[in-house]
């Protein structure tokens, strides 16, 4: 039977399907549309082109996109759009016949299933991987979905093969239990009518010397015929004619009353009946013919030769029963009480029918012959009944026939639909079956390769860093029992990542401890780059920033800037009597005394050269800071300063001081002003104070 295992269907669906897989719909569209043109060009229909194309469509866009197995998806496919697809397509297509429709879909469905297969055992393969796989598409399954594919594969692999082999079975043993039953049927109705008809023979031909003996005698002829005709009621009439064919006796008698009424004679020498029972001594069994002595009835006859005597050849006449074909109601009670949808047809020596089932509606006396079937779906040896030239009806018969050695034919029908159904029954269980396996066969993949991966997934949930998340592994849950292999795993990358957690804990101690050494650093460089480093005093480079910011500021807001120049007068005696170190003290000392002095409005004090120091103050009158420098001009004049230890040594400053409004004139001029004033008040004779404005 062709329906399964076709490979250009199969090969064609599978390479479709991987293209759809790996290359996404719109190729897989392409190719579909490659595979299916030589089939619409071989069917003339169009409906190939559009399953197969929305079937590449389809799952080229579930498929290339996600990891949903390929076999689901066909299946889900097959079940709500290709096999209404293909019912109303087809529907329309006189080559399949509506018993076929539910069987061919199926077909259809289970190919898909089948080439669906393939194509899943094909997408894991690494070598195909290779050549199909995008270079761009991510495509990596997990030990999970791997382990899966692997166990759902061999189990429907497997029942795949049982379920085929299985249908296989049951079809073969389908179309054997069929053979048999129409087998058992025929030969039963077979035997039934041959009794019937052969008892006839017989008990004619027994009745013949019966007659032979009575011959003469016209009055017992008559009776005799009377009472045969009686004991074997299905004859509707009986004849008895001499050896020239002329009627002498009838049974029932009124109707030969009715006969003779009408015509004076009746001659039956043109008659099969009478020419073959004349000349010979067996019985002869007619053809069907149109009855011409009691009315015009389709009628076949039984006759048989009355010979002269028990021992000679010679006939002197002939005996004749007719059966009116239209009512031998035991005959017809066989053929329509066949069962298993099976029809019965009698044919005469002629291919004429004599009787046939109802069912057949055929009439007596047509000539009925079988034309083989052509495109049936299931066998090559179905026919059709042909009626006086013309079919019967579309439906297809496997056909039985027996001649029965009187020259008729007994003919029996099986319809194929009867057998189509069973089949058809058959491919649903399978289909279902098929389905079935399919998504049990995911389920127990499933549940296996997830109990064995299921630590292993753990472990890969547990060690995934989260950007915040901290880098320790989490606990695996108590009542979890891991394999070793996992567990060493997880020992490891434990043990590793505590490793790494310890080691990142003292980097960030040391960077920390660094950083605060650092920052020390930075703050005694900065000190250190702001102030003289031996009287602790701003130095000249702060005294320029506070000089030019003030000058600003004052710029804005019109308040005065003044400046102070204070020079140690003979400085360089005191380096010359006591020592260089001993002038570095007095620098000291001279510094903590200025320091004395500071108020809000001084902004800066500063060494500006080795015995030169600045202040600069902010918003003070011109007469407040030459109070001011004689304040300090006084202060160093008393106060004692000390040297190498014990020595007391006296010092006096010369103090140049100007005031100025920044609107005015620039920051130097300033500068220049008040060294100016310290220069005349060097040149007044020191220890004293200038002021310029
Ligand atoms: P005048 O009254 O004209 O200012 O005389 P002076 O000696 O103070 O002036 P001069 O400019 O001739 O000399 C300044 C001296 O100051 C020269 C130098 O030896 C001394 N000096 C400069 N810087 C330092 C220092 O840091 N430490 C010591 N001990 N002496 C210094
Ligand atoms: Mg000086
Ligand atoms: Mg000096």
């Amino acid at each position: 039977m062709p329906l399964f295992f076709e490979a250009e269907f199969v090969f064609g669906g599978f390479i479709v399907l991987l293209i759809a897989v790996f290359r996404g719909p719109w190729v897989a569209l392409l190719a579909s549309f490659i595979a299916t043109t030589p089939l619409v060009l071989a069917w003339g229909n169009f409906w190939p082109v559009l399953t197969f194309g929305i079937e590449a469509i389809f799952v080229g866009i579930i498929c290339s996109r996600s990891k949903f197995n390929v076999i689901v998806v066909v299946i889900v496919y097959w079940l709500f759009i290709g096999m209404p697809i293909s019912w109303y397509s087809i529907s329309r297509y006189e080559y399949f016949v509506d018993s076929h429709r539910t069987s061919i879909l199926i077909k259809q469905l289970t190919n898909g299933i089948l080439y669906a297969h393939i194509a899943s055992l094909f997408t894991n393969l690494p070598v195909i991987k290779k050549y199909f796989v995008r270079k761009d598409s991510e495509y990596s399954f997990s030990i999970k979905e791997q382990s899966s594919h692997v166990i759902s594969s061999l189990l429907i692999t497997i029942g795949i093969i049982f379920f085929f082999f299985n249908l296989n079975q049951n079809i073969k043993y389908s179309t054997k239990q069929f053979n048999f039953e129409h087998d058992s049927m025929h030969n039963e109705l077979k035997h039934k009518l041959k009794l019937s008809i052969e008892s006839k023979i017989k008990a004619m031909d027994e009745f013949k010397y019966n007659l032979a003996e009575v011959w003469d005698d016209d009055e017992k002829r008559h009776l005799s015929l009377l009472a045969f005709n009686q004991r074997h009621p299905e004859f509707r009439t009986m004849i008895l004619t001499d050896k020239s064919a002329d009627l002498i006796n009838s049974s029932p008698p009124e109707l030969v009353q009715n006969v003779l009424a009408q015509n004076e004679s009746v001659n039956v020498a043109d008659r099969a009946y009478f020419k073959e029972a004349i000349k010979t001594s067996s019985t002869f069994v007619s053809p069907g013919f149109v009855g011409r002595v009691f009315g015009s009835d389709l009628i076949a006859a039984i006759s048989v030769g009355i010979p002269e005597s028990h021992s000679s050849d010679e006939n002197v006449g002939v005996l004749e029963g007719a059966f009116i074909l239209t009512s031998v109601k035991h005959i017809q009670k066989l053929l329509n009480t066949l069962e298993l949808n099976i029809q019965g047809i009698l044919i005469d020596q002629t291919g004429k029918n004599l009787i046939a089932s109802e069912f057949l509606q055929l009439e007596p006396l047509i000539p009925v012959s079988f034309s083989q079937a052509e495109n049936s779906f299931y066998s090559n040896n179905l026919f059709h009944v042909v009626n006086n030239g013309e079919l019967n009806s579309d439906d297809d018969y496997y056909l039985k026939s027996s001649k029965f050695n009187w020259g008729w034919e007994l003919v029996t029908l099986l319809n194929e639909e009867m057998f189509a159904k069973v089949i058809e029954r058959t491919l649903i269980i399978f289909a279902i079956s098929i389905i079935l396996l399919v998504l049990i066969a995911k389920l127990v993949a499933l549940l296996i390769s997830n109990s064995w991966s299921y630590s292993l997934q753990r472990l890969n949930r547990l060690i995934v860093i989260d950007d915040s998340e901290s880098i320790e592994i989490a606990e695996f849950e108590s009542d979890v029992h891991l394999p070793e292999e996992v567990n060493n795993l997880y020992q490891e990358i434990k043990n590793s990542r505590l490793k790494i957690l310890q080691m990142n804990k003292e980097l960030q101690n040391t960077v920390a401890e660094r950083t605060e050494k650092l920052k020390t650093a930075n703050e005694k460089l900065n000190v250190m780059a702001r102030h003289d480093d031996l009287t602790n005093l701003e130095n000249r480079r702060v005294f320029k920033e506070t000089l030019s910011a003030l000058w600003h500021q004052s710029y804005d807001a019109h308040a005065t800037v003044s400046m102070m120049i204070i020079d140690i007068d003979h400085f360089k005696r005191v380096n010359d009597s006591y020592g260089h170190p001993a002038g570095d003290e007095v620098l000291i000392q001279l510094s903590r005394i200025l320091e004395k002095f500071s108020n809000p409005a001084i902004q800066c004090l500063s060494r500006i050269g080795g015995e030169e120091f600045c202040l600069l103050a902010k918003g003070l009158q011109s007469e407040d800071v030459k109070n001011l420098a004689e304040e300090i001009k006084k202060l160093v004049e008393i106060s004692d300063f000390t040297v190498a230890s014990d020595q007391q040594i006296k010092i006096t400053v010369s103090i140049g001081v100007a005031t100025i409004s920044p609107s005015k004139v620039s920051a130097d001029k300033l500068y220049q002003l008040a060294d100016n004033a310290l220069y005349e008040a060097k040149n007044a004779g020191r220890n004293c104070v200038v002021s310029k404005l």
